[in-house]
């Protein structure tokens, strides 16, 4: 088993199982060529540094995840996705060359025009078709630090036209740097009254937000609006950290709130890891995460079934309380070709990701895999295709 660096305990990593390999000492990034726009890494690299080191150099990595402690190799053995996919596609798109150790120790490389059948198997294997030892990635030109975006943000407080939305705001991003929608619907809360009295009953919040982001030009009061609007994030998440339990519950929400309604305007870099900095301390606890690339001539369907899915077995079982999702455009050279491999158009698509907060009583393995086969079901009847990176 490989693992790229530090091993996170956020329940969003993958299965335990025992670590024989780390790549967490072979973090260099090996050369930049500027002429090339490319950069070539051992895979232990971090992101977030690779990119700070391409910020030197008036470049940056196009596709970064949304936690600063990813690393290349291990992005690539998952796809890659960002609120930047909708223009670049994924990580793996990004990928020129690899190096590579195989299960027979043997050391090789392959690329984009060489090996190619070697580099597909091992791009997005899971560390299953070998190490990846080494790494060159295109970079593009761009400058995170004081490239501005400004929000232009529809809110939602029904699913069907948020779906709607979204999938118009896919297939027709205009100049968006970004784009992501949220979609929160919570269970009723019921909180227990004094022996006797009975449940009182919290109500259900639904809501949904889409947010695209479009380059601007800053100016010095939107660069003081950026101080504050950091700030506020960060004491949001801490908030949302420290207040555990039901009790913690309406500030958790307000934490997830201050992603929902994120500074209308925000640097690249700051908008990047929005979700490092409020949500990853508000999103702890059980949760059943799926994450699947739906074809746009599907997405609105695959959408909707996989809501029914988990809305239907919240009301059944009580199985999940709080049920959300996050949806972006996917514009892939990696997805297409996969699509024609197997006989279907080049499509490009949405990726749509739940995240079910799950009582762990309520969900015994036959409920479980009973929801698993309903989103293999959804997936094959669509042509969508389940992300592995998404499931955590
Ligand atoms: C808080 C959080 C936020 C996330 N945000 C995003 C996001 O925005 N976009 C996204 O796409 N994903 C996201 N993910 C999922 C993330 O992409 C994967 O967890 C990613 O693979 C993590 O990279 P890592 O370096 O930590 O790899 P690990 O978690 O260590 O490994 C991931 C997989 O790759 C294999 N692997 C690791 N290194 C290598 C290597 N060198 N050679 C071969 N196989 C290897 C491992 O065996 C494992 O199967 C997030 C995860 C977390 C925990």
């Amino acid at each position: 088993m490989v693992c790229g660096g530090e091993l996170l305990d956020e329940g969003l990593t993958l299965p335990a199982q025992p670590t024989v390999v780390s790549l967490r000492r072979m973090n260099q990034v090996l050369d930049i060529n500027l002429g090339r726009r490319t950069v070539r890494v051992q895979a232990g690299a971090k992101l977030s540094d690779i990119d700070r080191r391409l910020g030197a150099h008036g470049l940056g990595l196009p596709i970064v995840g949304d936690h600063r402690d990813i690393t290349a190799g291990g992005f690539a053995s998952v796809g890659g996705v960002s609120a930047a996919s909708h223009k670049h596609g994924l990580f793996i798109d990004q990928i020129v060359d690899l190096e590579y150790v195989d299960t027979d120790g043997r050391i090789g490389t392959c690329g984009r025009t060489h090996h190619t059948e070697r580099f597909q198997r091992i791009l997005g294997a899971g560390g299953r078709a070998g190490i990846i030892t080494a790494l060159t990635l295109d970079a593009i030109e761009i400058d995170k630090e004081r490239t501005w975006l400004t929000t232009d943000a529809d809110r939602f407080l029904d699913f069907d036209s948020f779906v709607e939305h979204a999938y118009a705001e896919i297939a027709r991003p205009g100049n968006a740097e970004l784009q992501v929608g949220r979609w929160v619907d919570t269970a009723p809360l019921k909180v227990a009254r004094p022996v006797g009295t009975g449940h009182v009953q919290l109500g259900t919040v639904r809501f949904g937000q889409w947010s695209s982001l479009y380059p601007t030009a800053p100016t010095r009061g939107l660069r003081a609006r950026r101080e504050v609007g950091s700030r506020a994030r960060k004491s949001l998440g801490a908030i949302a950290s420290a207040a555990p339990g039901k009790a913690g519950m309406p500030v958790r929400n307000a934490a997830a709130g201050a992603v929902l309604f994120a500074p209308k305007v925000q640097t690249l870099r700051d908008a990047e890891y929005l979700a490092d900095t409020a949500l990853s301390s508000s999103e702890r606890g059980p949760a059943y995460r799926v994450g699947v690339f739906a074809p746009l001539s599907s997405y609105t369907s695959v959408f909707y079934r996989l809501h029914d899915l988990f809305s239907g077995h919240r009301e059944r079982s009580g199985c999940f309380t709080v049920i959300s999702a996050m949806t972006y455009g996917v514009r892939s050279r990696y997805l297409r070709a996969e699509s024609a491999a197997r006989g279907l158009p080049p499509e490009d698509h949405g990726l749509i990701t739940f995240t079910c907060r799950l009582r762990p009583a309520a969900l015994p393995s036959e409920l479980l895999r009973d929801i698993v086969s309903g989103i293999e079901e959804i997936c094959r009847s669509e042509n969508a295709l389940r992300y592995e990176g998404g499931n955590g």
